[in-house]
């Protein structure tokens, strides 16, 4: 196919695809699915070679959300049976992070509700980012607290945080019929505030709302723009109690098309599958893997995510390997410019990596879109034999593409149910 040739090349040497090109791979056949896999498999390999990278959610502060994003378990007015918190204490956070960091995460995501933080929000977090580094040497930690007011990315940035995470999440044009609460500018705005305050950006998208193939050419090339250092993709849950409840738009091979058609929009960027591949991809997951270099360990924002366990086999099974810590994640370039902006430098990684080799919320919140649920006293589990799959990842086998809301079930933090990475 003479597109994929042209894409691979493109990605290759970074340049971008035309509208048109990222267009077609959306609307490819089914029978054109694996070689679409393959072509952008050839890019992800390029510049990430087989690693995954492994990040872990901490949800620091859950439900009770003022503002109105429609995908969202913990918006105004959200009926799902979600935990509700406030602020977690430091050490109960560091004590959830180090549970991923043993599982194997690089990054830990500290993620908060709301529109954005007070300057004390700031302060509790800047001591949760203290003790999280103190007990964890050389994490990565992103936060994700919403929209930044002036100087707060500066006093993040200062306190330790690597990296910052807010997804534009749809295209400009259907912002307005996601969220009334803030705009789409503000999101930009706030990304922009991190990536001059020297830290990371990571900003991505939630595909499954209903939007149209050119929303998402929209929102990836605008990604691309904005050039943060990694993307999520999220794939909507559609949470019971929330208005996008009956969204099942979604099928394996359409996730599949969307992260590759991602991969070559950004094909030197660390795009990581976020929310809703239990329920979204399915048995396609270990595919998925040839088009991300990076995926959350365990459970999203406010559900349950498939057991850590059974991820670490599907990356092993897939021949893929976890990036461990003495590796930096991103492409040298991207690293050097990273450093250049006032960064720390490479993220969590010592050794360069080999030239061309080197190398987020599906209905949850805040951050990554899948929403996840904080889990506490994870550490260790990953010893323990793998929790059953979880609500939502119980049903998927069977589940079919236009299925019933997703009921939440609730682990981790607050309950005495066992969290399952
Ligand atoms: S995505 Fe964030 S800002 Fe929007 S409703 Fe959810 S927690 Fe609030």
């Amino acid at each position: 196919m003479d597109l994929l040739k042209t894409l691979v090349d493109k990605g290759l040497r970074r340049e971008l695809p035309t509208r048109d090109e990222a267009l077609a791979v959306l609307a490819t056949s089914d029978e054109e699915l694996l070689d679409v896999v393959a072509a952008a498999g050839r890019v992800r390999r390029q510049w990430f070679g087989r690693r995954v990278k492994l990040n872990y959610l901490v949800n620091l502060k859950s439900g009770l959300c003022p503002e109105d994003c429609s995908y969202c378990s913990q918006r105004l007015g959200s009926k799902a049976e979600i935990l509700k918190y406030t602020w977690l204490k430091p050490d109960e956070a560091s004590q959830a992070a180090a549970a991923g960091v043993a599982g194997g995460a690089k990054r830990v995501c500290l993620v908060a509700s709301g529109r954005g933080p007070t300057d004390r929000d700031v302060d509790r977090v800047s001591q949760t980012i203290a003790a999280i580094k103190e007990q964890n040497e050389g994490v990565e930690v992103c936060a994700c607290l919403g929209l930044l007011s002036d100087g707060q990315a500066t006093r993040l940035r200062e306190a330790g945080a690597d990296a910052y995470n807010h997804n534009l999440n749809t295209s400009e044009a259907t912002y307005g019929a996601i969220t009334s609460t803030h705009t789409y500018a503000d999101r930009v705005e706030t990304v922009q505030q991190a990536q001059a305050a020297g830290m990371s950006a990571c900003s991505g998208l939630i595909a499954g709302m209903g939007e149209s193939d050119a929303d998402l050419i929209d929102v990836v090339f605008s990604l691309r723009e904005l050039n943060p250092d990694s993307v999520p993709v999220n794939f909507l849950i559609p949470f019971e109690g929330t208005p996008l409840a009956k969204e099942w738009n979604l099928t394996p091979q359409r996730c599949l098309r969307i992260l590759a058609m991602t991969r070559f929009v950004c094909p030197d960027v660390e795009v990581r599958l976020a929310g809703g591949r239990e329920v979204h991809l399915r048995s396609m997951q270990p595919l998925a893997l040839h088009l991300v270099n990076s995926i959350f360990l365990g459970d999203y924002l406010t559900s349950e995510g498939q057991a850590g366990q059974v991820d670490l086999a599907m990356i092993a099974d897939a021949g893929f390997e976890v990036e461990g810590a003495d590796t930096t994640t991103l492409p040298q370039h991207r690293a050097d410019a990273l450093a250049a902006a006032g960064g720390h430098g490479p993220l969590t990684g010592h050794d360069a990596p080999a030239a061309g080799s080197c190398g987020s919320h599906g209905g949850g919140g805040c951050g990554p879109c899948g929403d996840d649920t904080v889990r506490d006293g994870v550490a260790g589990d990953l010893a323990k034999d793998p929790q059953p799959a979880t609500a939502v990842a119980a049903a998927a086998p069977s589940r079919p593409s236009h299925a019933g809301p997703v009921a939440v079930r609730r682990r981790g933090a607050g309950t005495d149910l066992p969290p399952n990475a």
